[in-house]
């Protein structure tokens, strides 16, 4: 489906940014460039300077005529994301980015590079209305969605950064995105989904990311859950799950009053019955809050139960947000838990944490700013 491009004047869309080439897929880039006046193959050259060259200055762009290239520049091209601030840390592996959009808001994502791969994690929304209790972003509520094209320019700027040797470890290639920054993904569906396409649709349609290396997360929109399994895409499904009671993830993930655990799960299996990929369920270990045994014990079993072997569970050890009293969990009690999930038959390990020092859950550096 094409978008309409407002194109002489590119005025922000109501609480939106103006559009991008990178809102547009490949009938709507036509249009645009026709309306531009300019001729037909221009279109795929943009997406290739954009896509492929990640390049997102219309001046930069040699091969289109400088005639042309302010006019391009501000009907396709406008500055959506502007660097705040880098914090680099674990020897600079990590880098972490304060984006401020073009109305002045925040956003971040963080690159993280590991010997055998780059993981970029990005944002969907800005802020969040999901209110999980533990969690810096989940504070400040919900400022706004982020369009298509500021999900992807997290992950072009992300790849040309490793292109150009800017992360500790010399010239790279990005080679997986986690939608795991602030916001809920499925809550941005329609932009998220778009911006899934763009990220893993080869060049020019896109970045050429393999769809298995890109994950969404969600915290249990059970009906986005179902209408992500039928979009034909690969990507990996990761549940914020935390509890597996819902006495206590009615409190620590409030949108359990909504879609309970069962229905969760039971969501969460459609889609591996429709993907054939196994899911990842996400628990953040909180001290005295989830950690007890029993609860392992619990969380394993229903698991197993419903995904079988088609299940992963990654324990994220609390990154406590300052003034919290929320922290994370001894590490015997950790490895306690660990234990007893696999005792249930369910395959689970605990996340190696980057960037604690730099403020890296998701939204503490906004919310520092
Ligand atoms: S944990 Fe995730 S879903 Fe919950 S408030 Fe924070 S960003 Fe939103």
């Amino acid at each position: 489906m094409s978008v309409p491009v407002p194109l002489v004047f590119n005025a922000p869309r109501r609480g939106m940014p103006p559009t991008h080439l990178a809102d547009l897929d490949e009938e709507g880039r036509r249009e645009a460039v026709k309306e531009l006046g300019l001729p037909a193959f221009r279109a795929d050259q943009l997406a290739r300077q954009y896509y492929a060259r990640l390049e997102a200055d219309a001046e930069k762009m040699t091969d289109l005529p400088a005639a042309v290239r302010e006019k391009v520049g501000s009907a396709l091209f406008p500055t959506l994301l502007t660097p705040v601030k880098h914090v680099a840390c674990d020897d600079g592996t990590t880098r972490k980015t304060l984006w401020k959009a073009n109305d002045g808001t925040l956003l971040e994502s963080v690159l993280m590079r590991y010997p055998d791969r780059a993981t970029l994690c990005i944002s969907s929304q800005a802020g969040c209305g999901m209110a999980c209790p533990f969690c810096a972003t989940g504070q400040a509520g919900l400022t706004r969605n982020l369009s298509t094209a500021e999900i992807v320019d997290q992950v072009r700027a992300a790849a040309a950064a490793m292109r150009d040797g800017e992360v500790a470890g010399g010239e790279g290639r990005l080679s997986n995105v986690v939608f795991m920054g602030m916001g809920e993904p499925l809550a941005n569906y329609k932009r998220v989904v778009a911006a899934v396409r763009r990220i893993t649709s080869p060049a020019p349609e896109g970045l050429g990311l393999s769809q298995r290396s890109v994950t969404v997360s969600t915290v249990g929109l059970a009906p986005a859950i179902r209408k992500l399994a039928d979009e034909g895409l690969s990507v990996t499904l990761a549940v914020s799950l935390h509890t597996p009671d819902d006495e206590l993830r009615d409190t620590l993930v409030p949108v359990n009053n909504r879609w309970t655990v069962a229905e969760v799960l039971d969501a969460a299996k459609y889609y591996a019955d429709q993907t054939g990929r196994r899911v990842s369920i996400e628990y953040a270990l909180i001290r005295d809050i989830n950690d007890q045994g029993w609860r392992a014990d619990l969380l394993g079993k229903k698991l197993h139960k419903a995904l079988g072997s088609r299940v992963h569970v990654n324990l994220i050890p609390l990154n406590p947000t300052p003034g919290s009293k929320w922290d994370a969990s001894p590490k015997d009690v950790e490895r306690e838990f660990v234990r007893r999930v696999i005792a249930q038959g369910v395959s689970c390990t605990v996340r190696d944490t980057r960037g604690q020092e730099i403020a890296a859950a998701c939204g503490q550096l906004a919310a520092e700013n």
